[in-house]
């Protein structure tokens, strides 16, 4: 834990699967500050409208999903095995769910919806109102703490970013080829960089770290030297 009692807001946004949850997850077990995976809450209304019928076959209802909204209770509780947040849907916790391919297909269509993203985005401020968060997504540097005081835009090798995915998902028993996992990376940035609504870009101010070939402990060193800046 830091000894500096300043708390501040670390933003890390960046393309998909190239670590961000890791990495955020890490710098704040270092602070001692709450850890918030904003992709999940994105994950989490797409689930739910799966189990609703909202979404059929991939085909995604944006009407359907938009009347679904009222009655989706996003919550987050700790599990100390993890060393995380795991999410809630209603009082489920759907943690495990959210990470299918099937979810993984459909969420950057339901992440595109305006009334998605601002239910979402007013919840991921709320819970950032104290300062002391790390927060990893798309759009936290540009929309939903445009003063965090340090930004980190993450991106790795498509390619490198598919195999972490491939290994990921197969250790939990997942029934995946290397082939659909690099796709779904691949056409998850382009959906997320060229949607209307806050497209994934990084902020003038963000701070680049490309990853492809840096461990967790090298990343760690990397922040930590910016962070000691940042807070003198
Ligand atoms: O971070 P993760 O890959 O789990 O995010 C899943 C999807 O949620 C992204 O591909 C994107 O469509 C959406 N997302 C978003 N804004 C965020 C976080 C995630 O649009 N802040």
């Amino acid at each position: 834990m830091s000894n500096n009692s300043k708390k501040i807001i670390v933003a890390v946004d960046g393309y998909s699967s190239c670590g961000k949850s890791t990495f955020a997850k890490a710098i704040a077990a270092r602070l001692g500050y709450i850890f918030i995976d904003t992709g999940a809450m994105y994950r989490a209304v797409t689930l739910y409208a799966i189990e609703q019928g909202a979404i059929v076959d991939g085909v995604v209802d944006e009407a359907a999903v938009v009347a679904l909204l009222p009655k989706i209770d996003i919550g987050f509780k700790f599990n100390s095995e993890r060393g995380a947040s795991d999410i809630y849907v209603n009082g489920e916790c759907v943690e495990s769910k959210i990470r299918s391919i099937e979810v993984s297909n459909c969420v950057s269509k339901v992440s595109s919806i305006a009334q998605v993203r601002s239910k979402l985005v007013a919840m991921q401020q709320a819970m950032g109102r104290e300062r002391g968060v790390v927060m990893d997504g798309r759009d936290i540097g540009t929309v939903v703490f445009p003063d965090a005081e340090m930004k980190i835009f993450m991106t790795a090798d498509a390619k490198v970013r598919a195999e972490r995915r491939y290994a990921e998902l197969t250790a939990k028993g997942d029934k995946v080829t290397m082939q659909e996992i690099l796709e779904n990376v691949i056409s998850r940035d382009r959906a997320d960089e060229n949607r209307a609504i806050s497209p994934l870009r990084r902020a003038d101010d963000a701070e680049l770290l490309d990853n492809s070939h840096m461990s967790v402990e090298e990343q760690m060193a990397w922040f930590m030297e910016r962070y000691e800046q940042c807070i003198k």
